[in-house]
C-alpha cells in the first residue's frame, strides 16, 4: 500500500515514520510512504505557498496552484476527470470501496487463507478540522485501497477549491484544532497501515482491539489459551497486566494468574464492558452484545447507580 503526503514540512515526518511498526512495514515493503514538499511546486523566488484570505480576516491560506500542481504530478487529476475515466477503467477509480463491510474475513482486510487482498483505488484525503471524524471504521475502509494521498493544511487552511476539485474526503482526527495537518496525517497513516496484512505479527489481532468490528465473533466459551485481543466486538479493550504480579501495592487480578482460560475470558469481557460503560458509553449502542453481556451490563449499571 502506498501513501503520498503533500506538506510544507516534509521534515516533520522523518522521526515519526522512522520508528517501530511504521518503520518495519516500510523496510519490509508492505507500505511505501512518499513525502512531497509543497514548495517544490512553486515558481517564484520566495517559493510562496500561502496568501491572504479573500474577504479579510486573520491568517493566511494555502494557495491552490502549488497544491493542484503537486497532485497532478502525482497523477491525480480533478475528481470529475477521474470519475469519467473510472467508468471505463475501474482500476482508476478514486471511489470508496462500495459495499465493504469491516468484518472478520473481509477480503478487503485479509484475503481468504491469509492471501494478500486485491487492493484497488486511490483516495485523496484533505486533513481538516472540519472533516468527517477519523475512526477505526474509516481506517479499515481506507486500508483496502492501493493508495491514499494526504493533503496537509497549514495556517487558516487550504483554498476550498482544492477540496472541491481534487479531494475525495475531508478527515478530522478529533474535535480540536491543530496548527497543521501533519500530525493528523501521521495518525491516519499509522492507524491505516497497521491494518495492512502482514504489518502486525498476528493478522487477526487488529480486529480484536478497542473499536474492533462490532460484529466480531463473540466466542467467550471457546477452549484454549485466550488471545489478548479476544472478541472486542465494538467495545474498548480490557486492561492488560504483566510481571511483576505485585506492583505499587497492587496485585494483578488473581484470575489472570491461575490459568483458568474460561475464567480469564469471562473476566476480560466483563472488564471490556466495565471500561466501555465508564469511558465510552456511546459505543455500547453499536456493540454486538450477547445475553450474558447484557446481564453483566445491567449488574454494572445498578452497581454504579
Ligand atoms: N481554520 C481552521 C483551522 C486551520 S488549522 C478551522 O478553524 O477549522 C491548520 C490545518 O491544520 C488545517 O488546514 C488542517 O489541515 C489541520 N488540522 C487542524 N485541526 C485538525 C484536525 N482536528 N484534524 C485534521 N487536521 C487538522
Amino acid at each position: 500500500m502506498r501513501f503520498d503526503i503533500v506538506t510544507i514540512f516534509p521534515g516533520y515526518f522523518e522521526s515519526v515514520f522512522a520508528q517501530g511498526i511504521v518503520h518495519r512495514a516500510q523496510a519490509e515493503e508492505l507500505v511505501e510512504i512518499r513525502l512531497h514538499d509543497l514548495r517544490d511546486f512553486t515558481h517564484d523566488r520566495h517559493r510562496t505557498v500561502d496568501d491572504r484570505p479573500f474577504g479579510g480576516g486573520e491568517g493566511m491560506v494555502l494557495k491552490p496552484e502549488p497544491l493542484a500542481e503537486a497532485l497532478e504530478k502525482l497523477g491525480i487529476g480533478p475528481k470529475a476527470e477521474r470519475d469519467s475515466q473510472a467508468s471505463s477503467d475501474p482500476t482508476l477509480s478514486a471511489q470508496p470501496p462500495h459495499g465493504r463491510r469491516p468484518v472478520r474475513g473481509d477480503p478487503g482486510v485479509r484475503g481468504k487463507d491469509g492471501a494478500p487482498p486485491a487492493r484497488s483505488g486511490t483516495q485523496v484525503v484533505l486533513l481538516s478540522a472540519q472533516g468527517r471524524v477519523f475512526t477505526q471504521a474509516v481506517a479499515r475502509e481506507l486500508a483496502g485501497l492501493e493508495r491514499v494521498v494526504l493533503v496537509c493544511g497549514r495556517y487558516e487552511g487550504v483554498d476550498e477549491r482544492i477540496n472541491e476539485l481534487y479531494c475525495d474526503m475531508e478527515l478530522s482526527i478529533g474535535d480540536y484544532v491543530l496548527s497543521g495537518g501533519e500530525p493528523a496525517a501521521a495518525v491516519v497513516v499509522d492507524a491505516i497501515m497497521r491494518l495492512v496484512p502482514g504489518v502486525l505479527g498476528n493478522e487477526a489481532s487488529s480486529e480484536f482491539e478497542s473499536f474492533g468490528a462490532a460484529d466480531a465473533e463473540i466466542d467467550v466459551d471457546v477452549e484454549g489459551v485466550p488471545r489478548s485481543q479476544h472478541g472486542a466486538g465494538g467495545l474498548l479493550d480490557y486492561p492488560h497486566y504483566t510481571r511483576p504480579a505485585e506492583f505499587g501495592g497492587l496485585r494483578a487480578p488473581e484470575v489472570l494468574l491461575n490459568g483458568d482460560h474460561a475464567g480469564i475470558r469471562r473476566w476480560r469481557r466483563e472488564q471490556q464492558l466495565k471500561k466501555t460503560l465508564k469511558n465510552r458509553p456511546d459505543l455500547l449502542e453499536g456493540a454486538a452484545l450477547s445475553a450474558e453481556d447484557r446481564r453483566l451490563l445491567e449488574a454494572l449499571r445498578s452497581k454504579a447507580g
